[in-house]
Protein backbone atom coordinates (compact mmCIF):
# COMPACT_ATOMS: atom_id res chain seq x y z
CA UNK A 1 0.00 0.00 0.00
CA UNK A 2 1.51 3.59 -0.74
CA UNK A 3 0.66 4.68 2.79
CA UNK A 4 3.44 2.11 3.91
CA UNK A 5 5.89 2.63 1.05
CA UNK A 6 6.06 6.53 1.41
CA UNK A 7 5.56 7.18 5.18
CA UNK A 8 7.39 3.84 6.57
CA UNK A 9 7.52 5.10 10.15
CA UNK A 10 3.75 5.06 10.55
CA UNK A 11 2.87 1.69 11.88
CA UNK A 12 0.78 -0.23 9.57
CA UNK A 13 -3.31 -0.17 10.55
CA UNK A 14 -4.90 1.99 12.60
CA UNK A 15 -3.75 5.01 10.48
CA UNK A 16 -7.69 6.09 9.76
CA UNK A 17 -7.78 9.29 10.19
CA UNK A 18 -4.50 9.93 7.82
CA UNK A 19 -5.68 7.85 5.53
CA UNK A 20 -8.90 10.09 5.40
CA UNK A 21 -7.16 12.96 5.03
CA UNK A 22 -4.92 11.77 1.77
CA UNK A 23 -8.47 10.65 0.31
CA UNK A 24 -9.62 14.18 0.62
CA UNK A 25 -6.52 15.22 -0.93
CA UNK A 26 -7.02 12.87 -4.06
CA UNK A 27 -10.61 14.44 -4.35
CA UNK A 28 -9.31 17.74 -4.78
CA UNK A 29 -6.20 17.00 -7.24
CA UNK A 30 -8.31 17.20 -10.67
CA UNK A 31 -8.85 21.27 -9.45
CA UNK A 32 -5.72 22.10 -8.94
CA UNK A 33 -4.44 22.78 -12.07
CA UNK A 34 -0.62 23.47 -12.68
CA UNK A 35 0.11 23.07 -8.84
CA UNK A 36 -0.94 19.64 -8.82
CA UNK A 37 2.85 19.32 -9.25
CA UNK A 38 3.14 20.20 -5.61
CA UNK A 39 0.04 17.96 -4.37
CA UNK A 40 2.59 15.44 -2.75
CA UNK A 41 3.70 18.32 -0.34
CA UNK A 42 0.07 17.89 1.20
CA UNK A 43 0.58 14.30 1.46
CA UNK A 44 3.95 14.10 3.86
CA UNK A 45 3.83 15.92 6.77
CA UNK A 46 6.59 18.48 7.14
CA UNK A 47 7.88 17.43 10.76
CA UNK A 48 7.03 14.84 13.57
CA UNK A 49 8.49 15.18 16.60
CA UNK A 50 7.71 11.98 19.05
CA UNK A 51 8.73 12.80 22.87
CA UNK A 52 8.96 10.58 25.85
CA UNK A 53 7.06 12.32 28.37
CA UNK A 54 8.24 10.72 31.99
CA UNK A 55 6.35 11.67 35.49
CA UNK A 56 6.62 11.39 38.94
CA UNK A 57 3.08 10.48 40.25
CA UNK A 58 1.63 11.42 43.47
CA UNK A 59 2.96 8.10 44.71
CA UNK A 60 6.16 8.31 44.19
CA UNK A 61 6.05 5.80 41.26
CA UNK A 62 7.38 7.16 37.51
CA UNK A 63 4.99 7.13 34.57
CA UNK A 64 6.42 7.43 30.67
CA UNK A 65 3.86 8.74 28.25
CA UNK A 66 4.18 9.47 24.44
CA UNK A 67 3.85 12.58 23.17
CA UNK A 68 3.71 14.76 19.15
CA UNK A 69 4.00 17.56 17.69
CA UNK A 70 3.40 17.18 14.11
CA UNK A 71 4.32 20.37 11.81
CA UNK A 72 2.38 19.33 8.66
CA UNK A 73 2.77 22.38 6.57
CA UNK A 74 4.81 26.02 7.09
CA UNK A 75 4.40 27.59 3.96
CA UNK A 76 1.88 30.04 4.69
CA UNK A 77 3.46 30.89 8.44
CA UNK A 78 4.01 29.10 11.41
CA UNK A 79 2.55 25.97 12.65
CA UNK A 80 -0.47 26.13 14.72
CA UNK A 81 -2.81 23.89 16.21
CA UNK A 82 -3.99 22.73 19.36
CA UNK A 83 -2.49 19.85 21.60
CA UNK A 84 -4.88 16.78 22.66
CA UNK A 85 -4.41 14.55 25.72
CA UNK A 86 -6.26 11.28 25.18
CA UNK A 87 -5.52 8.06 25.96
CA UNK A 88 -5.95 6.89 22.03
CA UNK A 89 -4.25 9.38 20.80
CA UNK A 90 -1.66 8.07 18.04
CA UNK A 91 0.99 9.57 15.63
CA UNK A 92 -1.37 8.82 12.38
CA UNK A 93 -4.21 10.38 14.38
CA UNK A 94 -1.94 13.65 15.25
CA UNK A 95 -0.59 13.97 11.72
CA UNK A 96 -4.09 13.81 10.30
CA UNK A 97 -5.59 16.32 12.57
CA UNK A 98 -2.63 18.75 11.72
CA UNK A 99 -2.88 18.47 8.06
CA UNK A 100 -6.90 19.34 8.74
CA UNK A 101 -5.50 22.28 10.65
CA UNK A 102 -3.29 23.43 7.22
CA UNK A 103 -6.41 23.51 4.90
CA UNK A 104 -8.19 25.10 7.49
CA UNK A 105 -5.90 27.78 8.28
CA UNK A 106 -5.82 27.97 4.40
CA UNK A 107 -9.73 27.94 4.07
CA UNK A 108 -10.14 31.12 6.13
CA UNK A 109 -7.13 32.33 5.08
CA UNK A 110 -5.44 32.84 8.43
CA UNK A 111 -1.56 33.37 8.17
CA UNK A 112 -1.18 30.48 9.60
CA UNK A 113 0.30 26.54 8.53
CA UNK A 114 -0.87 23.61 10.43
CA UNK A 115 -0.03 21.46 13.26
CA UNK A 116 -0.86 19.43 15.75
CA UNK A 117 0.54 17.70 19.32
CA UNK A 118 -0.93 15.65 21.40
CA UNK A 119 -0.03 12.71 24.70
CA UNK A 120 -1.32 9.39 25.29
CA UNK A 121 -2.90 9.49 28.51
CA UNK A 122 -6.67 9.38 30.14
CA UNK A 123 -6.06 12.86 31.75
CA UNK A 124 -8.94 11.78 33.92
CA UNK A 125 -6.90 9.64 35.70
CA UNK A 126 -4.61 12.06 36.72
CA UNK A 127 -4.17 14.52 40.22
CA UNK A 128 -4.20 18.10 39.39
CA UNK A 129 -0.89 18.19 40.31
CA UNK A 130 0.51 15.24 37.76
CA UNK A 131 -1.39 16.66 34.79
CA UNK A 132 0.41 20.02 35.89
CA UNK A 133 3.99 17.80 35.44
CA UNK A 134 2.79 16.05 32.56
CA UNK A 135 2.02 19.72 30.48
CA UNK A 136 4.78 20.87 32.03
CA UNK A 137 7.54 18.20 30.70
CA UNK A 138 5.85 17.79 27.27
CA UNK A 139 6.08 21.45 26.92
CA UNK A 140 9.87 21.15 27.47
CA UNK A 141 10.47 18.14 25.66
CA UNK A 142 8.36 20.07 22.15
CA UNK A 143 10.13 23.51 23.19
CA UNK A 144 12.48 22.89 20.41
CA UNK A 145 9.93 23.17 17.71
CA UNK A 146 7.58 25.74 19.21
CA UNK A 147 7.51 29.08 19.49
CA UNK A 148 5.55 32.41 18.88
CA UNK A 149 6.87 32.80 15.34
CA UNK A 150 7.77 29.04 14.71
CA UNK A 151 4.39 26.84 16.01
CA UNK A 152 1.71 28.23 18.16
CA UNK A 153 -0.04 25.69 20.18
CA UNK A 154 -3.89 25.65 21.56
CA UNK A 155 -6.49 23.94 23.72
CA UNK A 156 -8.25 20.52 21.96
CA UNK A 157 -9.68 17.25 23.56
CA UNK A 158 -8.56 17.04 27.27
CA UNK A 159 -6.36 20.39 27.53
CA UNK A 160 -8.24 23.72 28.15
CA UNK A 161 -7.35 27.25 29.60
CA UNK A 162 -4.95 26.31 32.79
CA UNK A 163 -3.45 24.09 30.82
CA UNK A 164 -2.38 26.73 28.13
CA UNK A 165 -1.21 28.67 31.33
CA UNK A 166 1.62 25.91 32.32
CA UNK A 167 2.80 25.52 28.76
CA UNK A 168 3.32 28.88 28.70
CA UNK A 169 4.79 29.62 32.03
CA UNK A 170 7.14 26.45 31.50
CA UNK A 171 8.26 28.03 28.06
CA UNK A 172 8.69 31.23 29.39
CA UNK A 173 10.58 30.21 32.32
CA UNK A 174 12.89 28.43 30.25
CA UNK A 175 13.46 31.19 27.91
CA UNK A 176 14.04 33.59 30.60
CA UNK A 177 11.33 36.28 29.65
CA UNK A 178 7.47 35.84 29.56
CA UNK A 179 6.11 34.64 25.93
CA UNK A 180 2.11 35.10 26.19
CA UNK A 181 2.09 34.82 22.37
CA UNK A 182 3.69 31.06 22.45
CA UNK A 183 -0.09 28.95 22.83
CA UNK A 184 -3.41 30.53 22.25
CA UNK A 185 -6.35 29.84 24.79
CA UNK A 186 -5.08 30.99 27.63
CA UNK A 187 -6.71 32.55 30.55
CA UNK A 188 -7.86 36.20 30.06
CA UNK A 189 -5.04 37.00 33.06
CA UNK A 190 -2.45 36.05 31.11
CA UNK A 191 -2.91 37.84 27.71
CA UNK A 192 -5.69 35.46 27.08
CA UNK A 193 -8.85 36.93 24.56
CA UNK A 194 -12.07 37.69 25.22
CA UNK A 195 -14.38 35.09 23.59
CA UNK A 196 -11.64 32.38 23.09
CA UNK A 197 -13.59 29.85 25.52
CA UNK A 198 -16.61 29.85 23.14
CA UNK A 199 -14.83 30.76 20.15
CA UNK A 200 -15.08 27.22 17.98
CA UNK A 201 -18.62 26.86 19.63
CA UNK A 202 -19.81 30.56 18.00
CA UNK A 203 -18.27 29.69 14.81
CA UNK A 204 -20.47 26.39 14.58
CA UNK A 205 -23.35 28.39 14.86
CA UNK A 206 -22.31 31.20 12.55
CA UNK A 207 -21.45 28.41 9.78
CA UNK A 208 -24.76 26.35 10.62
CA UNK A 209 -26.93 29.31 10.62
CA UNK A 210 -25.42 31.06 7.40
CA UNK A 211 -26.05 26.76 5.80
CA UNK A 212 -29.64 27.26 6.86
CA UNK A 213 -29.99 30.54 5.66
CA UNK A 214 -29.11 29.31 2.40
CA UNK A 215 -31.78 26.05 2.48
CA UNK A 216 -34.43 27.99 3.92
CA UNK A 217 -34.85 26.67 7.06
CA UNK A 218 -35.55 29.10 9.78
CA UNK A 219 -33.56 28.75 12.89
CA UNK A 220 -36.15 29.21 15.08
CA UNK A 221 -38.29 26.10 16.32
CA UNK A 222 -35.41 24.02 14.34
CA UNK A 223 -33.95 21.30 16.04
CA UNK A 224 -30.58 20.01 16.85
CA UNK A 225 -28.54 16.73 18.03
CA UNK A 226 -25.26 17.02 19.25
CA UNK A 227 -22.27 14.30 20.23
CA UNK A 228 -19.77 15.53 22.45
CA UNK A 229 -20.60 18.63 25.37
CA UNK A 230 -16.87 19.85 25.68
CA UNK A 231 -15.54 22.99 25.22
CA UNK A 232 -17.04 23.17 21.18
CA UNK A 233 -20.12 21.09 22.05
CA UNK A 234 -21.18 23.12 25.42
CA UNK A 235 -20.59 26.74 23.57
CA UNK A 236 -21.87 25.21 20.44
CA UNK A 237 -25.58 24.24 22.42
CA UNK A 238 -25.84 27.11 24.47
CA UNK A 239 -25.41 29.94 21.21
CA UNK A 240 -27.36 27.69 18.90
CA UNK A 241 -30.47 27.60 22.15
CA UNK A 242 -29.82 31.37 22.44
CA UNK A 243 -31.21 31.59 18.87
CA UNK A 244 -34.39 29.56 18.92
CA UNK A 245 -32.74 26.15 18.05
CA UNK A 246 -33.54 23.68 20.22
CA UNK A 247 -31.40 20.24 21.88
CA UNK A 248 -33.41 17.52 21.45
CA UNK A 249 -30.65 15.06 21.54
CA UNK A 250 -27.04 14.66 23.22
CA UNK A 251 -23.73 12.15 23.85
CA UNK A 252 -21.03 12.27 25.26
CA UNK A 253 -18.44 9.57 26.81
CA UNK A 254 -20.84 8.98 29.74
CA UNK A 255 -24.30 8.80 28.06
CA UNK A 256 -26.70 9.42 25.14
CA UNK A 257 -29.62 11.17 26.11
CA UNK A 258 -32.72 12.91 24.32
CA UNK A 259 -35.98 14.86 24.82
CA UNK A 260 -38.07 15.52 21.76
CA UNK A 261 -39.57 19.21 24.18
CA UNK A 262 -36.00 20.36 24.38
CA UNK A 263 -33.04 19.51 26.55
CA UNK A 264 -32.17 23.26 28.20
CA UNK A 265 -28.25 23.61 27.24
CA UNK A 266 -27.42 25.71 30.26
CA UNK A 267 -29.02 23.57 32.78
CA UNK A 268 -27.05 20.96 31.22
CA UNK A 269 -23.60 22.76 31.15
CA UNK A 270 -24.12 23.14 34.72
CA UNK A 271 -24.84 19.27 35.59
CA UNK A 272 -21.62 18.67 32.98
CA UNK A 273 -19.39 21.23 35.32
CA UNK A 274 -20.33 18.91 38.47
CA UNK A 275 -20.41 15.60 37.12
CA UNK A 276 -17.92 15.55 34.09
CA UNK A 277 -20.56 13.80 32.21
CA UNK A 278 -23.67 14.28 30.92
CA UNK A 279 -25.05 11.06 32.25
CA UNK A 280 -27.80 11.19 35.11
CA UNK A 281 -29.17 14.57 34.10
CA UNK A 282 -32.86 15.10 35.15
CA UNK A 283 -33.85 16.54 31.71
CA UNK A 284 -33.60 14.11 29.72
CA UNK A 285 -34.05 10.47 29.31
CA UNK A 286 -31.45 7.94 28.40
CA UNK A 287 -31.65 6.29 24.74
CA UNK A 288 -29.85 3.52 22.95
CA UNK A 289 -25.96 5.21 21.94
CA UNK A 290 -26.82 4.14 18.10
CA UNK A 291 -30.17 5.86 17.87
CA UNK A 292 -28.38 9.08 18.72
CA UNK A 293 -27.66 9.28 14.83
CA UNK A 294 -31.27 8.20 13.53
CA UNK A 295 -32.66 11.52 15.61
CA UNK A 296 -34.72 13.42 12.96
CA UNK A 297 -33.57 16.84 13.10
CA UNK A 298 -32.44 19.85 11.09
CA UNK A 299 -28.87 20.09 12.29
CA UNK A 300 -26.67 16.98 13.59
CA UNK A 301 -23.55 18.15 15.14
CA UNK A 302 -20.44 16.27 15.79
CA UNK A 303 -18.46 17.84 18.22
CA UNK A 304 -16.52 14.81 19.87
CA UNK A 305 -13.80 12.62 18.02
CA UNK A 306 -12.58 11.56 14.34
CA UNK A 307 -14.44 9.23 11.84
CA UNK A 308 -18.09 9.02 14.24
CA UNK A 309 -19.98 8.87 10.83
CA UNK A 310 -18.98 5.62 8.72
CA UNK A 311 -21.06 4.57 5.90
CA UNK A 312 -23.32 3.01 8.09
CA UNK A 313 -24.29 5.68 10.69
CA UNK A 314 -24.54 7.76 7.26
CA UNK A 315 -27.26 5.48 5.78
CA UNK A 316 -29.32 6.03 9.43
CA UNK A 317 -28.97 9.92 9.18
CA UNK A 318 -32.27 11.56 9.25
CA UNK A 319 -30.98 15.29 9.30
CA UNK A 320 -31.49 18.21 6.66
CA UNK A 321 -27.18 18.82 7.54
CA UNK A 322 -24.59 18.12 9.26
CA UNK A 323 -22.24 20.52 10.88
CA UNK A 324 -18.85 18.93 11.76
CA UNK A 325 -17.82 20.82 15.11
CA UNK A 326 -15.30 17.83 15.69
CA UNK A 327 -12.64 17.17 12.91
CA UNK A 328 -12.47 14.82 10.75
CA UNK A 329 -16.24 12.76 12.00
CA UNK A 330 -16.96 11.68 8.49
CA UNK A 331 -15.18 9.33 6.71
CA UNK A 332 -14.77 10.20 2.89
CA UNK A 333 -16.98 6.79 1.97
CA UNK A 334 -19.23 8.22 4.36
CA UNK A 335 -19.74 11.89 2.86
CA UNK A 336 -20.42 10.00 -0.52
CA UNK A 337 -23.35 8.30 1.26
CA UNK A 338 -24.45 11.82 3.05
CA UNK A 339 -24.00 13.30 -0.90
CA UNK A 340 -26.18 10.62 -2.47
CA UNK A 341 -28.85 11.31 0.16
CA UNK A 342 -28.84 15.01 -0.42
CA UNK A 343 -27.58 15.35 3.24
CA UNK A 344 -25.33 18.67 3.47
CA UNK A 345 -22.29 18.69 5.37
CA UNK A 346 -20.90 21.70 6.41
CA UNK A 347 -17.11 20.68 6.35
CA UNK A 348 -14.81 20.48 9.59
CA UNK A 349 -12.05 23.14 8.03
CA UNK A 350 -14.88 25.88 8.02
CA UNK A 351 -17.22 24.94 10.61
CA UNK A 352 -14.98 24.84 13.38
CA UNK A 353 -12.57 27.26 12.42
CA UNK A 354 -14.04 29.76 14.61
CA UNK A 355 -11.17 28.87 17.24
CA UNK A 356 -8.22 29.14 15.53
CA UNK A 357 -9.70 32.79 14.02
CA UNK A 358 -10.03 33.79 17.98
CA UNK A 359 -6.51 32.56 18.74
CA UNK A 360 -5.34 34.39 15.92
CA UNK A 361 -6.67 37.22 17.11
CA UNK A 362 -5.09 36.60 20.59
CA UNK A 363 -2.13 36.06 19.15
CA UNK A 364 -2.04 39.53 17.61
CA UNK A 365 -3.07 41.12 20.49
CA UNK A 366 -0.39 39.40 22.95
CA UNK A 367 2.24 41.05 19.98
CA UNK A 368 0.38 44.42 20.31
CA UNK A 369 -0.24 44.35 23.84
CA UNK A 370 -3.43 46.09 22.56
CA UNK A 371 -6.40 44.05 23.55
CA UNK A 372 -10.05 43.99 22.29
CA UNK A 373 -13.53 44.20 23.62
CA UNK A 374 -15.45 40.69 23.65
CA UNK A 375 -18.22 42.98 21.20
CA UNK A 376 -14.94 43.32 18.79
CA UNK A 377 -13.98 40.02 18.78
CA UNK A 378 -17.05 38.11 18.07
CA UNK A 379 -18.19 41.16 15.31
CA UNK A 380 -14.99 40.49 13.52
CA UNK A 381 -15.08 36.47 13.92
CA UNK A 382 -18.67 36.71 12.51
CA UNK A 383 -17.72 38.79 9.71
CA UNK A 384 -14.54 36.95 8.71
CA UNK A 385 -16.13 33.08 8.66
CA UNK A 386 -19.54 34.16 7.01
CA UNK A 387 -16.98 35.66 4.22
CA UNK A 388 -14.66 32.20 4.13
CA UNK A 389 -18.31 30.73 4.02
CA UNK A 390 -19.62 32.49 1.38
CA UNK A 391 -16.15 31.75 -0.34
CA UNK A 392 -16.30 27.91 -0.15
CA UNK A 393 -20.40 27.78 -1.08
CA UNK A 394 -19.42 29.87 -4.31
CA UNK A 395 -16.22 27.20 -5.22
CA UNK A 396 -18.56 24.23 -4.35
CA UNK A 397 -20.92 25.76 -6.92
CA UNK A 398 -18.73 26.75 -9.33
CA UNK A 399 -17.28 23.00 -9.75
CA UNK A 400 -20.17 21.31 -8.85
CA UNK A 401 -18.60 19.42 -6.09
CA UNK A 402 -19.60 18.82 -2.27
CA UNK A 403 -18.99 22.23 0.12
CA UNK A 404 -15.94 20.16 1.67
CA UNK A 405 -14.07 20.09 -1.99
CA UNK A 406 -14.99 23.19 -2.30
CA UNK A 407 -12.92 24.82 1.10
CA UNK A 408 -9.95 22.12 0.11
CA UNK A 409 -9.96 23.90 -3.53
CA UNK A 410 -9.03 26.94 -2.28
CA UNK A 411 -7.35 26.02 0.70
CA UNK A 412 -4.93 23.93 -1.40
CA UNK A 413 -4.88 26.63 -3.92
CA UNK A 414 -3.19 28.80 -0.70
CA UNK A 415 -0.98 26.43 0.45
CA UNK A 416 0.37 25.16 -3.27
CA UNK A 417 0.68 28.39 -4.65
CA UNK A 418 2.75 29.61 -1.16
CA UNK A 419 5.11 26.46 -1.86
CA UNK A 420 5.32 27.32 -5.95
CA UNK A 421 6.71 30.72 -4.82
CA UNK A 422 8.69 29.84 -2.06
CA UNK A 423 10.33 27.24 -4.20
CA UNK A 424 12.34 24.53 -3.31
CA UNK A 425 15.48 24.90 -1.56
CA UNK A 426 18.43 24.47 -2.42
P1 LIG B 1 -13.37 18.28 25.02
O1 LIG B 1 -12.37 17.36 25.61
O2 LIG B 1 -13.65 19.55 25.72
O3 LIG B 1 -14.76 17.49 24.82
C1 LIG B 1 -14.86 16.29 24.14
C2 LIG B 1 -16.28 15.76 24.26
O4 LIG B 1 -16.40 14.57 23.48
C3 LIG B 1 -16.67 15.38 25.68
O5 LIG B 1 -18.02 15.75 25.92
C4 LIG B 1 -16.54 13.86 25.67
O6 LIG B 1 -17.34 13.21 26.65
C5 LIG B 1 -17.00 13.55 24.27
N1 LIG B 1 -16.58 12.23 23.81
C6 LIG B 1 -15.35 11.66 23.91
N2 LIG B 1 -15.37 10.42 23.42
C7 LIG B 1 -16.62 10.19 23.00
C8 LIG B 1 -17.29 9.07 22.42
N3 LIG B 1 -16.62 7.95 22.15
N4 LIG B 1 -18.60 9.19 22.12
C9 LIG B 1 -19.27 10.32 22.39
N5 LIG B 1 -18.71 11.41 22.94
C10 LIG B 1 -17.41 11.33 23.25
O7 LIG B 1 -12.91 18.55 23.51
P2 LIG B 1 -13.24 19.81 22.59
O8 LIG B 1 -12.17 20.81 22.75
O9 LIG B 1 -14.67 20.20 22.78
O10 LIG B 1 -13.07 19.18 21.13
C11 LIG B 1 -14.11 18.44 20.49
C12 LIG B 1 -13.81 18.35 18.99
O11 LIG B 1 -13.71 19.67 18.44
C13 LIG B 1 -12.49 17.67 18.62
O12 LIG B 1 -12.64 17.02 17.38
C14 LIG B 1 -11.53 18.83 18.46
O13 LIG B 1 -10.40 18.50 17.65
C15 LIG B 1 -12.45 19.82 17.79
N6 LIG B 1 -12.02 21.22 17.87
C16 LIG B 1 -11.76 21.81 19.08
C17 LIG B 1 -11.41 23.15 19.13
C18 LIG B 1 -11.20 23.89 20.44
O14 LIG B 1 -11.08 25.13 20.40
N7 LIG B 1 -11.18 23.22 21.59
C19 LIG B 1 -11.27 23.88 17.94
C20 LIG B 1 -11.55 23.26 16.72
C21 LIG B 1 -11.93 21.93 16.72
Amino acid sequence: MQLERDLSFLPPGKNGPWENFLEQVERVRPYLGKLERWIETLKRPKRCLVVDVPIELDDGSVAHFEGYRVQHNTSRGPGKGGVRFHQNVSLAEVMALAAWMTVKNAAVNMPYGGAKGGVRVDPAKLSNKELERLTRRYTSEISVVIGPDRDIPAPDVGTDAQVMAWMMDTFSVNQGSTVTGVVTGKPIALGGSHGRRDATGRGVYVTAARAAQREGIALDGARFALQGFGNVGNAAARILQSHGVKLVAVQDATATLANAKGIDAYALAEHVARERGIRGFKGADAIDAEDFWEQEVEFLIPAALEQQIDETRARRIRARMVVEAANGPTTPAADDVLGERGIIVVPDVIANAGGVMVSYFEWVQDFSSFFWSEQEINARLETLLSDAFRAVCQAAEAHKVPLRTGAYIIACRRVLEARALRGLYP
